[in-house]
């Protein structure tokens, strides 16, 4: 009805106006959906509950690897949520359990902070082994996996550049794939 009453002027630019509109319609479509996103880091969460008095040096250690690397990401974990590191406190030596690449068992022995050893370049150390480094002793300060060679006045809780790209590498490495652990034993100290 209508149709009827549009004089034929009005049903040409009618016409007309279609394939506009559906023109519109396609330049309508998202068109940046196929950008590249740059790589997530992996997140690998830690439980610092049983760490008593050395926590925050413990989410100090975290936080030092956060800033340093760009692969991981060190996160509390959720309450209630089983962690990818376990984090405590003993009165042996400082060690570390590595499990596969981003887990294990982390202690914070008191021995070595009785010694005099920094609990924040302790902490930064066994979540180095956890994030994939092997020892470097005997090393200067300026390594962090000199550990305890550095000596207890050495208090840099930072990886070098190289420590840094080898945490990059094995997490680069790791992306879509399961990578066996880097090693089983307990690393000391
Ligand atoms: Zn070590």
């Amino acid at each position: 009805m209508h149709v009827r009453i549009l004089s034929a002027g009005a049903a040409a630019v009618l016409l007309a106006a279609l394939p506009t509109l559906g023109g519109q319609a396609v330049a309508a479509t998202p068109t940046g959906a196929t950008a590249l996103a740059p790589a997530a880091a992996r997140v690998v969460t830690y439980d610092a509950s049983g760490a008593a008095e050395f926590r925050s040096a413990v989410d100090r250690g975290a936080a030092i690897w956060n800033e340093s690397v760009d692969g991981v990401e060190l996160r509390p974990a959720a309450s209630g949520r089983r962690a990818d590191i376990r984090v405590l406190a003993d009165n042996g030596w400082p060690r570390a359990l590595p499990g596969p690449l981003g887990s294990g068992t982390v202690y914070i022995g008191r021995q070595a902070v009785n010694q005099g050893y920094d609990t924040v370049r302790i902490s930064s150390h066994e979540l180095g082994h956890i994030l994939g480094l092997p020892d470097r002793k005997p090393g200067p300060c300026s390594s962090l996996m000199s550990g305890s060679s550095a000596g207890v006045s050495c208090t840099n809780p930072y990886p070098n550049a190289a420590e840094k790209a080898e945490v990059e590498e094995n997490f680069s490495a790791s992306v879509g794939a399961s990578v066996p652990a880097v090693r089983s034993a307990t690393v000391g100290d």
